[in-house]
């Protein structure tokens, strides 16, 4: 039996939450095309016959420009220290730049076997990935270079056997059925702050928050009670949510409302309200609430 720590780092945007829940097989962290959508550290459990992995999906590293982010920075040098195996992930492609640069530099103290992970591949030609993963090689003493693709699960059956091998001998971290660290509260909220990102587009540029006002278990009907805020900087964005004779905050609330149905496979009622909150970021009330920069284990 083999079990141990596999932190997914690198910069925001490659694909590390793609990759957790594809390696999970269930859809634990949330995923979006804009950076810096993952605020907290998250462990998702694979159970395997001969093992059990833990991963910890972390913030992207960047350079920290809030409280929030230096929170999200530190949480995510942190798991990076603690892990068996460290698996950087990068963008197949993008030409490797100054913040993988970072994020090796950071690794040089790390002592611990490094995975260089190449995803995307879907979008990268055959003959352009050799040439590539030579170029890696020469950059640091990776322990393995491994091409994946999250999106498509492509190589990823491969990645988790090399994972394995590298993981110390040992039984189980975590009880056999136990999935997810995220309290399903911050599911939930991550849920709909996911909807608000991919419904809003390019409009709401990363200036929200969702807040869990009250969670209600099923009752005896099997229907369960969300009552959440979003909550947006500026009076100027609230119509953004909101949308013409809320449509948008419709939309939102629907999408959101049926990933939570297949989540609990309950029945949902939820109920989303849009609230002006001038600077809840640099809030460490709400960065609590949110947990971002937390994570137990
Ligand atoms: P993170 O910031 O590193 O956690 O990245 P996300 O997992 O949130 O993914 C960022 C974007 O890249 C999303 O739009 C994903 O759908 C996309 N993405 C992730 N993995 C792949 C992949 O293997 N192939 C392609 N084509 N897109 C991917
Ligand atoms: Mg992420």
């Amino acid at each position: 039996m083999k079990s141990g720590f596999v932190a997914l780092g690198g910069r925001p945007n490659v694909g590390k939450s793609t990759l957790l829940n594809r390696l999970v097989g269930t859809k634990v962290a949330i995923v979006s095309d804009k950076p810096q959508t993952t605020r907290t550290r998250i462990i998702g459990v694979r159970n395997l016959p001969d093992g059990q992995v833990v991963y910890t999906d972390t913030p992207g590293i960047h350079r920290p420009m809030h409280r929030m982010n230096v929170r999200m920075v530190d949480a995510a040098v942190e798991s990076l220290r603690q892990a068996d195996v460290v698996a950087l992930v990068t963008d197949a492609t993008l030409r490797p730049g100054r913040g993988d640069r970072f994020v090796i530099d950071l690794l040089r103290d790390v002592q611990r076997p490094v995975f260089l992970i190449l995803n995307k591949i879907d979008l990268v030609s055959k003959p352009r990935l050799l040439p590539l993963m030579e170029q890696c090689r020469t950059a640091y003493a990776f322990a393995e270079i491994v091409p994946v693709s999250a999106l498509t699960g492509d190589n990823v059956d491969r990645l988790e056997r090399l994972l394995l091998d590298y993981l110390p001998e040992g039984p189980a971290l975590y009880p056999s059925d136990y999935l997810t660290d995220q309290p399903e509260r911050v599911l939930v909220a991550e849920i709909v702050r996911e909807k608000v990102l991919t419904h809003t587009h390019g409009e709401l540029p990363y200036e929200s928050a969702v807040v869990i006002d009250r969670f209600e278990e099923p009752d005896e009907q099997g229907l369960m009670r969300i009552y959440a805020s979003i909550l947006v900087d500026r009076p100027s964005q609230k119509p953004i949510v909101v949308g013409r004779a809320g449509a948008m905050i419709k939309r939102i609330g629907t999408a959101a409302r049926l990933d939570l149905e297949a989540f609990f496979g309950a029945r949902v009622f939820l109920d989303l309200h849009v609230k002006v909150r001038e600077q809840w970021r640099e809030d460490d009330r709400v960065l609590d609430e949110m947990r971002v920069g937390r994570g137990e284990g």
